[in-house]
């Protein structure tokens, strides 16, 4: 059995009118189909905030008017309408709100929890025949409850018992995206903007020919497109190339989403909901899906903390040192780069976390710095970014840093810190963030057309 997924963003649910066209989708689908639906778009921040602010009964009406006024355009069965309007007040009134981090995946799980069996009466109502599955009940994570991690093995054998009965029955089945739980039969999430992996797991799971992510934009961009006039729109990519290109600031889709698909060879496809003739992005491992076009990203908000000394100079252990003391305050490296002489070693931190790395490297390596002078210097630049160009055919290609420098060079961008992937997918340089324009402008149109 060919199965298809698809996964339907906030905004392409976020009210009447984008579900009617999200049913309108779903109507001409002609192959067994899973759809992942989000919350409505903002749902989630304004759940987020409940737990944070920890008022209640003022948002809960809003609340519910959002889910029912999608609903009434479409069910007009009074007993239905009765029977989804005391599930969702009863789901509300169930909420223990409060901080603690069960709390918190009950509270913020509620905007998936209750889109799914809206929008499956909303298709019965518009006479395709869906169903509501759970996906607390078959996604499988282990006992964090905010990222949960995801237990593959048992996931897939839930998946696969739960789903392929009811598509069989030639039912449309609908799950929320985002949620999970664990053994206990705790409510978990994947983290912010899961539902793209959501998808992707359940497309692994049920060896999917395609997952089609349906979202506000056309697809993948060679650069943001409401910044830069001169991006394309990129037709085919690989999974590598679409994984680096997320995990580097685009932020179409979720960066652990391709990872499950890549070994159950099931292609991803990216597509605009209220533009479904554009063609979309297709993510695969074809030969054909190919990118030859490069794609420039940006991660934000970065600080680069170089440190140095003579001491960092042919001594092992002191790199390991300088990580150690990073990783244990928790703090994720973004980029690292070491010059060849050894003498230094930089990296890039997320900027909320740059004084407390840079206070626990001084903690840690006080002993070489004061004593030994081995370490001398430990530096902070901020309000820096990180720019990637990302493609898979940059492998082996000689030239393209050349022209990337060249141009960066025209445009009088300083450069202060450069790393490219072993890989070779990817060359990062970290420049000060009000260059960020410029240079992106200034390396699309340097390699405009591509490289292939
Ligand atoms: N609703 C969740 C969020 O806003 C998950 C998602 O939309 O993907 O983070
Ligand atoms: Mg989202």
């Amino acid at each position: 059995m060919t199965v298809r997924v698809y996964k339907f963003g906030g905004t392409s649910v976020q009210d009447a009118q984008h579900v009617a066209k999200v049913i309108g989708l779903i109507s001409i689908c002609s192959e067994p189909l899973v759809v992942v639906t989000s919350a409505p778009s903002g749902m989630t921040d304004l759940l987020q905030s409940l737990v944070d602010d920890g008022q209640r009964g003022q948002v809960f009406p809003a609340i519910s008017d959002r889910y029912l006024s999608i609903c009434k355009t479409f069910v007009h069965q009074q007993s239905v309408l009765k029977e989804i309007e005391a599930f969702i007040g009863s789901e509300l009134q169930k909420l223990d709100i409060g901080s603690l981090e069960h709390q918190r995946a009950q509270v913020m799980s509620l905007g998936e929890r209750l889109m799914a069996p809206v929008l499956a009466a909303s298709l019965n109502a518009s006479g395709i025949n869906a169903v509501s599955l759970n996906a607390c009940h078959m996604i499988r994570t282990d006992q964090s409850y905010l990222n949960a991690r995801v237990q593959f093995e048992q996931t897939n054998q839930l998946v696969c018992q739960q789903i392929e009965p009811e598509l069989k029955r030639k039912r449309v089945c609908v799950i929320g995206g985002f949620i999970a739980g664990n053994k206990l039969g705790e409510i978990t999430t994947l983290g912010r903007n899961g539902s793209d992996y959501t998808a992707s797991i359940v497309g692994a799971s049920l060896k999917a020919d395609e997952v089609w992510i349906w979202t506000d934009v056309d697809g993948l961009f060679s650069a943001d497109p409401r910044y830069h006039a001169n991006a394309k729109l990129i037709t085919h990519m690989s999974f590598r190339e679409s994984a680096e290109a997320a995990y580097f600031g685009a932020k179409v889709v979720h960066p652990y989403t391709m990872w499950p698909l890549i070994n159950s060879n099931t292609a991803l496809r990216i597509k605009n909901t209220m533009r479904p003739q554009s063609a979309g992005t297709l993510i695969s491992n074809e030969p054909h899906a190919r990118g030859d076009s490069l794609l420039v990203t940006t991660i934000d908000e970065v600080a680069i903390v170089t440190v140095s000394g003579y001491g960092l100079i042919g001594v092992p252990g002191v790199a390991a040192k300088v990580f150690a003391s990073i990783s244990g305050c928790g703090t994720n490296v973004l980029l690292i780069s070491q010059s060849s002489s050894e003498h230094n070693i930089s990296f890039a931190i997320p900027r909320k976390d740059c004084s407390q790395t840079v206070a626990a490297l001084n903690r840690d390596l006080a002993e070489w710095m004061s004593e030994e002078h081995r370490v001398d210097r430990i530096r902070v630049f901020d309000h820096v970014a990180i720019v990637t160009v990302v493609g898979e055919n940059m492998r082996g290609r000689k030239g393209i840093a050349g022209s990337i420098f060249s141009a960066l060079g025209r445009a009088d961008i300083n450069v202060l810190v450069i790393a490219q992937g072993s890989s070779e997918y990817s060359i990062s340089i970290v420049i000060n963030e009000a260059d960020v324009k410029l240079a992106t402008d200034a390396i699309l149109s340097a390699t405009s057309g591509g490289i292939a």
